[in-house]
């Protein structure tokens, strides 16, 4: 007989490993099986946020902003560096030994709540079984309720593939061991302009291939124009309406062949990195007679509390649909496995922030001023800019505005955009409000600390009462 669980999870990111805690935590007998392997053909558990996403990203744009800001920022405060140099592989070193301390981190919390783990592929079979093929050979087990986190991998592109020397996706993308002297990036999403902008900051001529006409469009337009003005002054080369058509490995470069204005170019690079987005993982994931039903992009089909189509079977994360980030992923396990404890799980989708880790950073939640427009609904705005901050001023980081919109009517906060200094903390605030359904006079009232960059939030929502109506069209 195969052995029998409360929850089997298959995938070990955010979306699983919370919710393989949250489950144990909540007595339940759990197993989390993942299959992820390290370049060092190591198991290891964190999916695709700790081992290949946001924390070894995070890592590289720390380090590349140190630079930075040593080569270029500093002369303004009377600080020199004569010699200021960047080692690649000790700053890679640095990247890998956060991320092994972090996967490991994992293991120890499973110990620690006795969540169990095989290192192995899951394949839900029908009636809650699942098969498990690990290095040793296969078994079986069963889950009163089993949680899908199989996460998502990198979507490719005709004529361009990728061997993670030349042609990277994200995974090559950060085990780079020298400087490219050209880096060329097809997508400029935001793994994109965060890959770029580390690149970049080290030395890198870097050139962004992008087939839209609109500049980051899921981004409030005001934002995105303001950011693409900083980002070209920073050298970051961005051509929008451009197709590659190829990319080929010759002679140790790579010769990519793009076409914008309807006349074909020709450019080599040392390196490309292709970020065109990433699609949910579901290669040998379901058996044909598991009934689980796939929604015609290839995503898990879920509905509002993440049920799938057969009883007791549930699925988060990126492998679903909504924005693919790792807290809302790890928000949805969490949740779950909450309603499989009887209680009342609940993801706001509306007050997810979204966070692109450039320099200045861009965040924000809830809606743009154009999806307010499509909606009808009627709205005030309120502004302010990083250069009126005595705070920014004093930290030589002027650029960038906060926007705030709330409704017309009864002033409730609905979109906040941020483009500047700490970005990624000051949107913490208005995530908040929003959650509590609160207005922009709310952020206007509360005492902020002076001088601080969350001032800026402050005058932005003391700003709105004092800016016209815009009247929905
Ligand atoms: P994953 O993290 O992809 O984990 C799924 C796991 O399941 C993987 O380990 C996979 O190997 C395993 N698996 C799949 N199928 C099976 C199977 N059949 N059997 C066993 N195991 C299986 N998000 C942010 O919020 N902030 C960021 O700053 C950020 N930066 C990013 C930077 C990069 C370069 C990338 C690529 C992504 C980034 N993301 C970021 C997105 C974030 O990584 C994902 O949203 C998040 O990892 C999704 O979590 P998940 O658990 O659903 O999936
Ligand atoms: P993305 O969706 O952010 O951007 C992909 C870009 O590629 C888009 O602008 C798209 O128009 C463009 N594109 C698509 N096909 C193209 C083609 N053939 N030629 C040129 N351009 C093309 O995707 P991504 O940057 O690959 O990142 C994937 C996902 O990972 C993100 O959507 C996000 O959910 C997650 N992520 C989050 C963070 C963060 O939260 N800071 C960081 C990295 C990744």
């Amino acid at each position: 007989m195969s052995d029998q669980y409360d929850v089997v999870v298959i995938g070990g990111g955010p979306a699983g490993y919370v919710a393989a805690i949250r489950a144990a935590q909540g007595g339940l007998k759990t197993l989390c099986i993942d299959r992820f392997k390290t370049k060092d053909d190591e198991y290891a558990l964190g999916g695709t946020c700790l081992n290949v996403g946001c924390i070894p990203s995070k890592a590289l744009l720390d380090s590349s902003k140190h630079y930075e800001q040593m080569t270029g920022h500093y002369d303004v405060h009377g600080i020199s560096f004569k010699d200021a140099a960047i080692d690649i592989g000790t700053m890679i070193g640095r990247k890998d030994k956060i991320v092994k301390q972090l996967t490991g981190g994992i293991k120890q919390l499973f110990k620690a709540n006795k969540v169990n783990y095989i290192a192995g592929s899951g394949r839900l079979l029908k009636d809650r079984q699942v098969e498990i093929t690990t290095d040793e050979g296969k078994q079986q087990v069963s889950g009163k309720h089993i949680i899908l986190a199989s996460g998502s991998v990198p979507v490719s592109i005709p004529n361009v593939e990728v061997d993670n020397k030349y042609i990277l996706d994200n995974t090559g993308g950060l085990n780079i061991n020298e400087v490219p002297k050209k880096f060329g990036v097809i997508g400029a999403g935001v793994i994109g302009l965060e890959m770029g902008s580390v690149w970049r900051r080290v030395g890198a001529e870097v050139t962004i291939f992008e087939a839209m006409d609109t500049f980051l469009g899921a981004c409030d337009q005001a934002i995105a124009k303001v950011a693409a003005r900083e980002f070209k002054k920073q050298g970051l080369d961005i051509h929008l309406s451009t197709f590659v058509k190829s990319a080929e490995v010759k002679n140790n470069q790579v010769e990519v062949i793009y076409e914008k204005g309807g006349e074909k170019h020709t450019e080599t690079f040392d390196k490309l990195l292709v970020a065109v987005g990433r699609k949910a993982e579901t290669e040998g994931l379901l058996s044909d007679d598991c009934g689980v039903k796939l929604t015609d992009r290839g995503q898990i089909d879920v509905n509002d509390e993440c049920q799938t189509n057969v009883d007791n079977v549930w699925a988060v994360g990126d492998a679903v649909r909504g924005p693919m980030l790792a807290h809302k992923s790890s928000e949805e396990g969490s949740a779950v496995v909450e309603r499989i404890l009887g209680e009342h799980g609940h993801v706001d989708f509306n007050t997810i922030p979204w966070v692109i880790y450039t320099e200045p950073e861009i965040a924000w939640v809830g809606q743009t001023e154009e999806q307010l427009k499509e909606a009808g609904i009627e709205y005030k705005v309120g502004t302010f800019p990083f250069a009126a901050n005595g705070r920014a001023l004093a930290m030589n980081e002027p650029t960038g505005m906060v926007k705030l919109l709330a409704d017309k009517e009864t002033d409730e906060l609905l979109g906040a955009h941020i483009f500047g200094a700490a970005a990624s903390e000051l949107i913490a605030e208005c995530v908040v409000t929003m959650e509590f359904k609160g207005c922009s006079e709310d952020l206007a009232r509360i005492v902020h600390a002076h001088p601080t960059l969350s001032e800026a939030v402050f005058e932005a929502a003391m700003s709105v009462d004092k800016r016209a109506v815009h009247k929905a069209n």
